[in-house]
This record gives structure tokens, C-alpha cells and sequence, in this order.
């Protein structure tokens, strides 16, 4: 490598670390800043210019490398180090329990449950009414089991440690009957095959992809057969020529035959969606009701929880799943504890979960409300720029989101937004970069916001985001 004039001019101009530290510690703006991350954030800055004069110094002039310039952007630097990574973000997706979002956004009774447990100590496993030690899940049991009319429940950390718990209490070594056509894989590469194999269950496969009778479950049975396993197709359907056993026909079979009959339910819903006029769902208590022996479902999908599994059904089978020391691995934390119940409260009142829990509220959110929304935002928009911006009102459809209703699209309104002399995939880079960011979606050569999921505190963030946007291009 030839070092040219311009390259040795550069490093020399270059400060020394001490030079940067000596500079820094004279600014007001570092008082505030951990000493530690800003001299970090000098080391990496000079590192970086150094890097970038020995390899490509054309593009570096020489105020760049001065110290009025890097202390700047060691100041930078600095700050982005020190702010949050996890951060909240407007959903105009439209997609209502949205996994790479953070599903289930809880209700201001939940996160209030959550402030308290966290601040203080609680009785999280102390037994009050006798003064000794006390069961984790004796708070959150008895409030699922009055929900869901099943007699004993037991919660973990997801969904996916719920079955993976249940097969390695019953299954381990054994074998568990399920239909082909429910080996479903959910994203996030959960697949029930692999779950199961990693269990140490001996999965026995019946039926076909598109049909299984209850003859198939049956011929399957043999001395060591530990469970029948019903999961639900969550995120996808197969439609046409079809037939898959009901649940009680196989809670029929288990009986005769002695074998527990467990079913994954997935999103698991406690509300009955048709009488809000959308499709119907089995609800986790039609499971309970048609007999199912163990039940599993997410806490923060339909639900509208924290990220839990819950575990419910026979008190005798879930007791030998609380003495699985794998339990202890799965444990779920105070803080979600105390969100799973105060979520289950609300749905004392089916109304009061309704208005009360954001992912039931969007999911039933009437259309006039939505619309009325869309026009809202359309004219405060318009007033930010209505020579530069054409918005059209949409009338597109939002989705469940998170393998819950796969059928489900209901009808919402949207605002599609074209900005003159930016393209459509700059607009959507400009509002994903935005604090907060605004992730909508490109449809033709719009971006699109779906008013279902966007909530009251949103709407303002998104009129900042689009006066800057026109601001950056007008200068
Ligand atoms: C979502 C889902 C899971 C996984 O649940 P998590 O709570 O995400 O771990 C398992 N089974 C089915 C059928 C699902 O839909």
C-alpha cells in the first residue's frame, strides 16, 4: 500500500485519543454521557477515519477528521449507544397480532399489575393465608380455571414449551398419534414434527394430507401409544376434498381406549368471534367442554397477553406435568405472571375484555371507527401538504396476524399515500427510520397505512414523520 501526500496529511491531522479525551471532557454536552461510552465512542470514530483514509481517503476532506467535526459525532456515537434498541413502533400493517411486532400489545390494567409486582416484592411464592412457602401458579390457576372451565391449569413460557413440556411428561419414548395433515410449522421454524422428535416422543403419523378418519387414529393404537395429539392448522387451510376428525370424536376414542387425548389450539380464543360477526373459532372452552384432557394455547396471541403458555385440562395429568423438572426451565417470570393475570381478569366481563384489551379492540373495532380515523388523518395530512402529498382512502382488508383466523380478512380502511417526487419505496425507508418508526406496506405505488391497528397516540407521530418528510425534500 503507497501512502499518498493526502493520505499522511490526513493522519496527521487525525487527533490522538488522548487529544479527543482531553478535548471531550471540556464539553458540557459529555457530562451527561457514562465517561466509558463516550471514549469507547472516540476510539471507534478515529478508528474508523483511520480505516477509511488508508483505503479510500478521496472521499474524506479534511474538516471531516478536525476535532470540532469528530467531537460531533463521537457525540453521536455516543448517544445511539446509550439509547434503547427495543423500542415502541407504530403498526399501520394492519396486522393485528403481528409476531415480528410484538403480537399482543396489554391493556393499561396489565402493565399497571406489571409496575407494581416490579417495584415491590410480591407473594409470588409465598402462601399468605398460612405464612410458608407457596406454589408460583397458584395466582394465575384458579383465575384460568374460572375462565375456561377446566379443572387444573399450569402456565410457561410460550406455546412452544407447552407442548414440548406435555409431550416430554407423557410421550417420552412413547409414541403420539397425529393426523398428517396437522404437521403443521408455524414460523419462526416451530414445527410440530421437530417438537416432537426433540421431546424424545415417537411421532405416528395417520391418515393423509388432505383427509384422516377416526378409523386411521384408531388402527394406530397399540400397547405404546402415549397420546392422541390434536393441533390446530393455525395459519394455514386446506380446502376441497377434506375431512379431518372433530375433537370429540377423538376424546371418544381416547376414552375407549384409555389414551389421553391432548389439543394444541394454537392462538386459542376465550371469546366466540361470530357473534361480533366475524368467522367462527373454537373457543378454548368448547375444547374444555368437548373433554379434551390437556389443552395448550398462547398467551399472547387472540388472547391478548404476555408471551405465555397455558396449559389446561385434567387435574391429574397436569399435576404430573408441574413435577416435570423441566418446569423450572419453562418457568415464567413475575412480571409476566402478572400481566397473564390480570389479563384472564378482564374476562370476567366479556365486554370489559373487549373495550379493555388492545388486540380484542382492534380485532372488533367497527368499520365506521376505522373510517372515521382514515378521515381524520387524511385532513391533518392534507394540511401538511396537500399540494405535494395524494392520499386516496382505501377500502382493503386487515388480518389476525400471528397463525390466529387464517380466513381471517375483514374489511378496513386504509390511507394510500403517494408523495410527489419520492419514490414509494423512499417513503417507506423515511417512516421505518422514523423515532418512532411507522411500518406500513408498499402496495403498487402507494404506502399504505391500515387505520385498524394504528392507535390514538400514533396518529400524531405519523404527522411528524410526513412534515419531515416534506421538509427534507423541500430543502
Ligand atoms: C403459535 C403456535 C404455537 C407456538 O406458540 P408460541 O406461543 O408462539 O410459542 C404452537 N402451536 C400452534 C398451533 C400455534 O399456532
Amino acid at each position: 500500500m503507497t501512502i499518498t501526500i493526502k493520505k499522511q496529511s490526513l493522519l496527521q491531522k487525525l487527533p490522538s485519543i488522548d487529544r479527543i479525551i482531553e478535548y471531550c471532557q471540556k464539553q458540557d454536552a459529555f457530562s451527561q454521557i457514562p465517561r466509558n461510552v463516550w471514549i469507547d465512542s472516540g476510539r471507534k470514530v478515529i478508528e474508523h477515519y483511520r480505516h477509511a483514509i488508508l483505503n479510500d481517503s478521496h472521499n474524506i476532506i479534511e474538516d471531516q477528521v478536525g476535532i470540532d467535526s469528530l467531537y460531533l459525532q463521537i457525540y453521536e456515537k455516543a448517544k445511539q449507544i446509550l439509547s434503547p434498541k427495543l423500542i415502541r413502533v407504530v403498526n399501520a400493517t394492519g396486522i393485528v397480532v403481528h409476531t415480528n411486532l410484538g403480537r399482543s400489545c396489554l391493556s393499561h390494567i396489565s402493565t399497571q399489575h406489571i409496575l407494581d409486582v416490579a417495584l415491590h416484592y410480591s407473594n409470588l411464592e409465598f402462601d399468605l393465608s398460612v405464612g410458608k412457602r407457596g406454589s408460583r401458579y397458584s395466582s394465575v390457576e384458579a383465575i384460568i380455571c374460572q375462565i375456561t372451565g377446566a379443572e387444573a391449569a399450569m402456565v410457561v413460557n410460550n406455546n412452544a414449551a407447552a407442548v414440548m413440556l406435555c409431550l416430554d411428561t407423557f410421550a417420552r419414548d412413547k409414541e403420539v398419534i397425529i393426523s398428517r395433515g396437522e404437521l403443521v410449522e408455524i414460523g419462526g421454524s416451530f414445527r410440530i414434527p421437530d417438537v416432537m422428535t426433540k421431546s424424545g416422543a415417537i411421532l405416528k403419523e395417520v391418515g393423509t394430507t388432505n383427509r384422516t378418519r377416526v378409523i386411521d387414529y384408531e388402527k394406530a393404537i397399540s400397547s405404546t401409544t402415549a397420546l392422541i395429539l390434536k393441533v390446530h392448522k393455525s395459519n394455514y387451510r386446506i380446502i376441497g376434498f377434506t375431512s379431518e376428525v372433530p375433537l370429540n370424536e377423538l376424546v371418544m376414542l381416547g376414552k375407549k381406549s384409555n389414551i389421553p387425548v391432548m389439543e394444541d389450539l394454537g392462538s386459542g380464543t376465550l371469546i366466540d368471534f361470530s357473534k361480533y360477526g366475524l368467522i367462527y373459532e373454537p373457543t378454548v372452552q368448547d375444547s374444555v367442554k368437548t373433554g379434551a384432557d390437556i389443552i395448550t394455547f398462547s398467551g399472547d396471541k387472540l388472547l391478548g397477553g404476555p408471551q405465555a403458555g397455558i396449559i389446561i385440562g385434567n387435574k391429574t395429568l397436569i399435576d404430573s406435568i408441574k413435577r416435570n423438572p423441566f418446569t423450572r426451565a419453562l418457568r415464567i417470570d413475575k412480571l409476566t405472571l402478572a400481566a397473564l393475570e390480570s389479563t384472564f381478569r378482564l374476562y370476567l366481563d366479556e365486554y370489559q375484555a373487549i373495550r379493555e384489551i388492545p388486540t380484542l379492540r382492534s380485532l372488533l373495532q367497527p368499520i365506521e371507527i376505522i373510517a372515521t380515523k382514515a378521515d381524520q388523518l387524511n385532513q391533518v395530512l392534507n394540511q401538511i401538504g396537500s399540494s405535494e402529498l395524494q392520499i386516496d382512502i382505501l377500502k382493503l382488508s386487515s388480518q389476525a396476524g400471528g397463525g390466529a383466523l387464517p380466513e381471517f380478512e375483514v374489511p378496513s380502511v386504509c390511507l394510500g399515500i403517494r408523495v410527489q417526487g419520492i419514490s414509494v419505496n423512499q417513503i417507506e425507508k423515511f417512516m421505518r427510520k422514523h423515532s418512532p418508526p411507522i411500518i406500513g406496506r408498499i402496495e403498487g405505488e402507494r404506502f399504505i397505512m391500515d387505520l385498524r391497528t394504528v392507535q390514538e397516540e400514533d396518529v400524531e407521530y405519523i404527522c411528524q414523520a410526513f412534515k419531515q418528510l416534506l421538509e427534507g425534500k423541500r430543502s
